[in-house]
């Protein structure tokens, strides 16, 4: 017999202007107060590395990307060797992670693109870092908020989306306009601790397909919680 969905509250009337704003607020303080060591699971040492380790995470999770990075970095360990690798070669080192031909191919395009364009370094700007092959806004944020501390825009990943959703930040689905409906209501100074905070709740208890509301502290406020 099909077992009973849990019952969820039914939902409140959708927040709007300052009370939206205080909801955000009120969530975020709790998260803080559950996450305060929130940061990026990826493991880098400079920006070319966490460029790598975003573009491998696609589809793949921090945990299977940071056990292939070290053999990666050992190999090509800048730009100008990595550009310089075969196409074969990478796929080999990366084939765990996933889309491993397109991914190989991203690398080295990127690579390439910063030997011809930025004296092999990575660009601290939004403009520059998207123009770069394989690499959209999302993994640009990932760049500036985490290698260079530029809170300029806001990280929205599969959890930051599900959880914008679930506690009834936004009613956005496309991951850019649940960006610009994220960014005014929480300062822009915490916009990377932000990501990583929604990334690490939905990790761990506010998973996709079984949300553990009944062990989750922020049930309270959250209008999505089951009853
Ligand atoms: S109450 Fe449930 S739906 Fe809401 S954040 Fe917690 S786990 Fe997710």
């Amino acid at each position: 017999m099909k077992k009973p969905s849990p019952k969820r509250r039914p939902r409140r009337r959708a927040l709007t202007g300052a009370a939206l704003a205080a909801h955000a607020g009120e969530i975020e303080r709790n998260l803080v107060g559950l996450y305060p060591d929130a940061h990026c699971e990826l493991d880098f040492r400079s920006p070319f590395e966490l460029l790598c380790a975003t573009i491998l995470s696609a589809q793949c999770t921090d945990k299977r990307v940071n056990m292939v990075t070290p053999v990666l970095f050992e190999r090509w360990p800048d730009a100008r060797a990595l550009a310089a690798a075969s196409q074969e070669d990478v796929e080999e080192v990366i084939r765990s992670t996933g889309f491993f031909r397109s991914k190989a191919k991203s690398l080295i395009g990127m690579a390439r693109a910063l030997v011809a364009s930025h004296a092999g370094n990575v660009p601290a700007d939004m403009d520059a870092l998207t123009a770069l092959p394989g690499v959209g806004r999302k993994t640009a944020n990932v760049l500036l908020g985490n290698a260079f501390q530029q809170n300029e825009g806001i990280v929205v990943d599969t959890h930051v989306a599900r959880l914008a959703a679930r506690f009834g930040l936004t009613t956005e689905t496309d991951p850019v306009r649940i960006e610009q409906a994220l960014m005014p209501l929480f300062e822009r100074a915490g916009w990377a601790r932000l990501s990583h905070l929604l990334i690490w709740h939905g990790r761990r208890v506010c998973d996709a397909r079984k949300p553990r509301c009944a062990e989750c502290t922020l049930a309270t406020i959250c209008p999505s919680a089951a009853a």
